[in-house]
């Protein structure tokens, strides 16, 4: 079978040459080519030997996702569905601003951890993306973007990993991936811009603080164990005490000196003001002060199966203000790409409930099973 080149980072690349029989610094010359502009036919890779060309042919192509299906809004913002294959799809969105171009990818199909607001963890897991299918999803988008915008600068200076999927979940790939992503024949992106999402894989944050350091984004959603264990399952196993410990050990080597956290607003579940203090007492005892720290507060997009509603602005601006008055940075996230099912939490579309987690999900509340065709929601967009 073809090796896919954009399953590989810069040293992997040069030990496929190696392997071909060529100098490594020949994986710098089709690493750009590649990623910076964008080719993906051998032909077209003038400065390489017609030799390596022809062997290239022979055993390798460079081979981007399908893309199933692409929404644009009237704000800018895009949205694009992914074949990976046996009927599972993926999603990516562009987020265009005045100062940033911003693409939330997804680096699994479906999800194990099951958070009860998120539409991919009501559809299960189906399997982890490979590196080369995270980085396709970066490579189409930039591009796709340079031609519909006819500019030859880069498009995207942000990454943020918070679409289907618990990247740490997918450890192995996602490095590779965010390699690439950062590598300045590739993207060249900041680490300061390339953020991780996770719902607290405790042990996976140090291992990212070794192995490749970027931003760090933390779903928390609320402030104790109790409540986070009935909205982020994966609680039971890493309790919040020790998923903050873990925030505060990556500051040490994080590309940023705070860390973000995720809160998604639900209806009189999470938003009243006394958890808002406790919110500010978790951040302040856990980092000894406030200023390690940024909130951020996502309007919760409802779906039917998750009986949970979205909390009114006057209790996200309630919560906000507890949380700002005691000194805590917070924001209020915009919905961005409404009119195409791609603003926060509207991700996934219609989507198969491959594991019965949708039914195991309802049982345990006591609520009715809702059936298929769940509206979509998961990844948190910034
Ligand atoms: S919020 Fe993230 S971690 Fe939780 S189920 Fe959804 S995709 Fe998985």
């Amino acid at each position: 079978m073809a090796a896919n080149l954009l399953d590989y980072d810069l040293e992997g690349l040069a030990l496929f040459c190696e392997r071909l029989g060529e100098k490594r610094f020949r994986a710098v010359q089709l690493f750009r080519w590649i990623h910076q502009k964008g080719a993906s036919d051998f032909d077209a890779m003038t400065d390489l030997a017609k030799s390596l060309r022809e062997k290239l042919k022979g055993c390798a192509d460079v081979k981007s996702l399908s893309v199933v299906s692409q929404h644009m809004s009237t704000d800018g913002t895009i949205k694009w569905l992914f074949d990976v294959g046996a009927g599972d799809a993926v999603e990516a969105v562009f987020i265009p601003e005045s100062d940033r171009g911003t693409l939330c990818i997804s680096s699994q199909a479906g999800c194990a951890v099951g958070c009860r607001f998120c539409s991919t963890g009501h559809q299960g897991f189906s399997r982890n993306l490979t590196a080369g299918e995270i980085v396709s999803q970066l490579w189409f988008a930039e591009h796709f973007l340079r031609k519909h915008l006819g500019r030859d600068e880069r498009i995207i200076s942000n990454v943020v990993m918070m679409g289907m999927g618990e990247p740490l979940q997918n450890y192995a790939e996602l490095v590779p991936s965010l390699r690439v992503m950062l590598d300045d024949h590739a993207y060249g992106l900041s680490r300061r811009r390339v953020t991780v999402s996770t719902s607290g894989m405790v042990p996976m944050i140090d291992r990212l603080g070794q192995d490749c350091p970027v931003a760090l984004a933390v779903s928390l959603h609320a402030p104790n164990d109790a409540l986070r264990e009935s909205l982020v399952p994966l609680n039971k196993k890493h309790p919040i005490a020790q998923l903050m410990d873990a925030c505060v050990r990556y500051l040490a080597v994080a590309p940023r000196d705070f860390v973000t956290f995720e809160y998604c607003m639900l209806d009189g579940v999470n938003d009243t003001p006394e958890l808002a203090l406790q919110l500010v007492e978790l951040l302040r005892a856990s980092g000894g002060g406030l200023s390690w720290c940024k909130v951020n507060l996502i309007p919760f997009n409802p779906f039917t199966a998750s009986g949970l509603t979205r909390s009114s602005s006057a209790r996200v601006e309630a919560f906000s203000d507890v949380l700002s008055r005691a000194g805590v940075v917070t924001t209020v996230r915009k919905t961005r790409g409404g009119d195409i099912a791609a603003a926060c939490g509207q991700l996934a579309g219609d989507v198969k409930d491959r594991t019965g987690a949708v039914v195991r999900m309802h049982k345990r509340r006591g609520a009715a099973w809702p059936g298929r065709g769940l509206a979509a929601v998961t990844a948190l967009v910034e």
